[in-house]
């Protein structure tokens, strides 16, 4: 059976390390770039997506690269803390939850994709085009190579559009769709050398009803000066005349131009506006999503992470899910008869949960806490617990984990997704 994979980004990838890993060699990644180069800021992997890399083997390379998060907090504008919880292991957790720069991740990955696979499964300077179902089932892909204008058919026994937000794959399924949806905010993202903060783990998130700030380290502390790597973004709703004409991850900014907005996110235990100066190099994203479909399954193409389903960044899901789908997918490409069954398992199984935490994500997820404080005590508080009564605040974080099945339980205690390994070579 031979797959083809649309996208080497973060599901693309492990997308094909699942199918490896559980016996299906014949597998191709059409990747629209050049070269793969290690782009993007940071991002958080959850415990859940980090067992299925841990069961691909890839635990100890990707723990070189990150940093295991302990704690999350949220604070109000003034620096007061709101909420803190602990993470991945700290919260009983079996595997870690990792901060990590994309870049790193997508090199770990790609890497290993390489070694395993041999090193032509990951294509580069191919983009696909468009697909045509055939007569036999199978499914005839029409793939460009920008480099050299040539344009060529490959034929597969399956697409998988793991092609990112913009996906491709997605336009030719839904043809009326058009770009993704923007809800007002701008997000500036970025990455500094700084000293470590707080215990040098700790993920924090600050603001009020307008404006937010994101901050983790992603490395130990590196070199003479003891310096971490930090990732920061930081959110507030567009002016008026603001367009963007598309979303683009790799659009630059110079900190100077929008650093006015947060320079009062000053705290004695975090100075977000010196992070922002100091940028090594800062990026500006329209805050995008991709509404619901009622089905990312038609035959033997299938929809994967961003372009299936992605979402506002609240709650660290975009890479987490998208790892968890190609696992997911992955192991029904191992156990059923045909592709077509399947992709169709795999929909059934991911689209409802995935569905659910898009909608969450809408709602900005756990962050509502921060909403709540500045709407309940704009001033600040004494302590937190004058403004959120019981245990209002854990049981929204509680809610929030239950809901994508990403609480400690369920993690912990779910059947692997990995499939035994067929012996007798490849299928
Ligand atoms: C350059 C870049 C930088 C990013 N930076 C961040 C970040 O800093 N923080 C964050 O949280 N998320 C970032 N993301 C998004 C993040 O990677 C995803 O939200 C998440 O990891 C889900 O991954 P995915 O595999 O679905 O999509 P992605 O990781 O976006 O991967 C999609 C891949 O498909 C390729 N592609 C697109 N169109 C075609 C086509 N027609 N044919 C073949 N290949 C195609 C793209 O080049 C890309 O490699 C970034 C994505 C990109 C592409």
């Amino acid at each position: 059976m031979s797959i083809l994979i649309a996208g080497a980004g973060i599901g693309g990838l492990t997308t094909a390390l699942g199918l490896h890993a559980a016996g299906r060699t014949d597998v191709r990644v059409l990747e629209a770039v050049p070269e793969i180069r290690p782009l993007g800021v940071g991002l958080n992997i959850l415990p859940n997506a980090v067992r299925e890399l841990a069961e691909l083997g890839l635990l100890d390379a990707l723990l070189a690269v990150s940093v295991p998060t302990g704690t999350l907090g949220y604070h109000n504008r003034h620096g007061q803390l709101i909420w803190r919880e602990e993470r991945g292991l700290a919260a009983g957790y079996r595997w870690p939850q990792l901060s990590i720069h994309r870049g790193r991740l997508q090199s770990v990955l790609a890497e290993a994709a390489r070694d395993r696979l041999g090193p032509g499964s990951i294509v580069t300077d191919a983009r696909v085009e468009d697909f045509a179902p055939r007569a036999d089932g199978r499914v005839d892909v029409r793939v460009h190579h920008p480099s050299t204008g040539r344009t060529e058919e490959v034929t597969g026994d399956a697409l998988i559009g793991a092609d990112g937000i913009h996906s491709r794959v997605r336009a030719c399924l839904h043809p009326q769709e058009g770009p993704p949806p923007w809800n007002g905010l701008v997000v500036w993202r970025g990455t500094s050398t700084a000293p470590p903060f707080l215990d040098g783990r700790s993920m924090i998130i600050a603001g009020d009803d307008r404006r937010r700030a994101v901050v983790y380290p992603m490395s130990a502390p590196e070199g003479p000066s003891g310096e971490v790597l930090v990732n920061w973004a930081v959110a507030r709703a567009a002016e008026p005349d603001a367009v963007f004409e598309d979303a683009d991850w790799n659009r630059a900014v110079a900190p100077e131009t929008f650093l006015h907005h947060f320079e009062d996110l000053a705290f004695d235990w975090l100075d977000v506006p010196a992070l922002v100066r100091t940028a090594r190099e800062a990026y500006v994203y329209p805050m995008v999503d991709r509404d619901p479909l009622p089905r990312w399954t038609h035959g033997v193409v299938t929809l994967l992470g961003d372009a299936a389903h992605a979402m506002y960044p609240m709650g660290s899901n975009g890479a987490t899910q998208a790892i968890v789908d190609a696992r997911v997918l992955a192991r029904e490409l191992a156990l059923r008869e045909t592709p077509a069954e399947a992709l169709a398992a795999y929909e059934a199984e991911r689209l409802p949960v995935l569905t659910r935490i898009q909608a969450s994500a809408r709602r900005r997820g756990p962050e509502v806490v921060i909403d709540l404080a500045h709407e309940r005590a704009p001033e600040g508080f004494a302590d937190p617990a004058e403004v959120f009564p019981g245990d209002e605040l854990a049981s929204i974080s509680r809610e929030f984990a239950r809901l994508g099945g990403f609480d400690p339980e369920t993690v912990n205690t779910r059947p692997t997704l990995a499939v035994p390994t067929i012996t007798g070579g490849a299928r």
